[in-house]
């Protein structure tokens, strides 16, 4: 019966053969269940990825409805991982679902990350994603950064070692940034960043992917260019400026 479920992505010949085993043997940690977050878990798990750890502590508010697609309205109030958790085992139940209702810090990342093969980013701000650069780098795991504003977005892969990190191009490494009803973000957005952001995972995965350029995807003009970043020697986070 599993095997009949995932016939049509094995039929994808990026996949077949040996990806949807390399899939089903992966470990992913999503790290925010709001828009991008829920969607990136939304297709692993229906991709049949071994196990997801989602990573959350925002209850959901009707502000949310418009494009993060894993909640309804009776879900208002309840707590993102929570009602993220039940639907992801409704959509899979042979996936093994963590829910962890905490925000991620430094002083807890790397416990919390330490078990993943990839990480995904479905953060909203610049602290947040700071911390997941300086955990992946310490622990020597690759994350995909991802990012929505108003029509457009960015997806980067960062692998410790091989790639530029999120700091080796002066990525801001501190702030809240602006919060998506007064910057406003474009629901198609969030939904195009977030494939975008499993494509490049599992092509990591996959081992296919290691040169980590920056993406960057406008679904409305539309555009999407492919910028090469390169590694930076004097990298405060990845370089040997190292703090
Ligand atoms: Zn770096």
């Amino acid at each position: 019966m599993e095997m009949e479920r995932y016939l049509s992505q094995m039929a994808v010949k990026e996949i077949f053969p040996s990806g949807q085993k390399i899939i089903e043997s992966s470990s992913v940690v999503v790290v925010g269940m709001g828009g991008t977050g829920s969607a990136i878990a939304e297709v692993m798990v229906r991709m049949g990825i071994k196990k997801i750890t989602i990573v959350d502590y925002d209850t959901i508010e009707n502000s949310n409805l418009n494009r993060q697609a894993m909640y309804r309205e009776s879900d208002i109030g309840l707590k993102k991982v929570d009602v993220a958790k039940a639907e992801l085992l409704k959509i899979n139940n042979y996936v093994s679902v963590e829910s962890v209702d905490q925000k991620l810090i430094s002083s807890n990342a790397e416990g919390i990350l330490s078990k993943a093969d990839i990480i995904m980013d479905g953060t909203d701000n610049y602290d947040a994603r700071h911390v997941l650069n300086v955990a992946s780098v310490n622990l020597n795991i690759p994350w995909i950064f991802s990012a929505v504003e108003g029509t457009y977005g960015y997806v980067k892969a960062i692998l410790p070692g091989k790639t530029s990190c999120l700091s080796c191009f002066g990525y801001p490494d501190k702030g809240e940034g602006i919060s998506c009803t007064v910057q406003g973000v474009l629901p198609s957005a969030v939904r195009a960043i977030s494939s975008l952001a499993c494509s490049i995972a599992l092509k990591v995965l996959m081992d296919k992917e290691t040169y980590g350029d920056l993406i960057y995807l406008d679904v409305w003009k539309p555009l999407l260019e492919v910028m090469q970043i390169p590694r930076n020697k004097e990298c405060r986070v990845c370089g040997t400026q190292k703090d």
